[in-house]
């Protein structure tokens, strides 16, 4: 664990006194005053609906994000479905802080900096039981199943379009005839649409125990977000705080429904602003 020096209090971040600015969230005051507070030293968050879906709350909790980094050196990391090509995309339309550390392609791909090639220890961990061809090969006989765009498709995820009519039963199916064929494989539904199929080991969670570790970063200042199927890992293998967004989809609901457990916050106030609201209920911020 890192020893922290305790940084200098600080002004109030941001005064509101409007409840309207932050859309049906009566958020009065923000204020990152750090001598009262935990320690935020990590922040995870997906990108798509849960930090990115409101430009007014999103540009509050980067104003909150930088402070953060400025004054206590808080690592960003994004941790999204999207392939860094996309992730660039959504960048020239989004006000986003940049990161410490890309997550892209449902954890399976991580990229530090503005480094544009794949962590070599991550690859090396997902290459171990791994065969992309077996999994095209089984996946392809279901009718049900729409390849996504090539763009989508990653060295180390296959991807493709499902009904939410059928999902639940085509999961089932593909994990029964993946494990009869011996493929150690993870297979994600997020968002009434996605379905992908990944390496065991290489969702975001993983991922995030793996910076974690490399950090050496103490789980109780730590914090994940996201809204969907994808995002179910990051709330699963460690004891960090999980703020599960307030326009959260039912699979994650549902998880969390399943697996309550103190260190994880279902917030009322959608995207950006229940990422603030769950920082104020963990005492990030006041
Ligand atoms: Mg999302």
């Amino acid at each position: 664990m890192l020893a922290w020096k305790m940084p200098p209090r600080v002004e109030p971040l941001v005064q509101l006194s409007s409840a309207d600015t932050i859309d049906h969230y009566k958020i009065r005051k923000l204020s990152v005053s750090m001598g009262l507070l935990t320690h935020l030293s990590l922040l995870i968050t997906d990108l798509d609906h849960t930090l990115v879906g409101n430009d007014g709350s999103l540009d509050l909790l980067n104003q909150v994000l930088d402070r953060y980094r400025q004054t206590i050196g808080t690592k960003i990391v994004y941790a999204t479905g999207r392939s860094r090509e996309s992730y660039q995309d959504l960048i020239t339309t989004q006000r986003l802080l940049v990161p410490d550390v890309l997550i892209a392609a449902v954890g399976t791909e991580i990229y530090f900096d503005a480094a544009e090639t794949l962590d070599s220890a991550w690859v090396d961990e997902l290459s171990h039981n791994w065969c992309r061809e077996e999994v095209v090969t089984i996946a392809s006989r279901f009718a049900d199943l729409e390849s996504q765009p090539q763009s989508e498709q990653r060295p180390f995820k296959v991807s493709y379009y499902l009904s939410p009519n059928v999902a639940a039963a085509v999961v089932i199916q593909l994990q029964e005839l993946f494990a009869q064929q011996g493929l150690d494989v993870e297979v994600i539904y997020s968002g009434g649409r996605d379905l992908d199929i990944l390496p065991r080991g290489g969702d975001k969670g993983t991922a995030v125990q793996f910076l974690r570790d490399r950090w050496q970063i103490d789980p109780a200042q730590s914090v994940v977000c996201g809204d969907s199927g994808n995002d179910i890992s990051l709330f699963k293998y460690g004891s960090e705080r999980g703020i599960i967004v307030g326009n959260a989809q039912s699979e994650l609901r549902l998880w969390h429904e399943l697996h309550p457990v103190n260190h994880h916050y279902l917030a009322v106030a959608d995207y950006a602003a229940g990422i603030l609201e769950g920082l104020q209920y963990f005492k990030f911020v006041e």
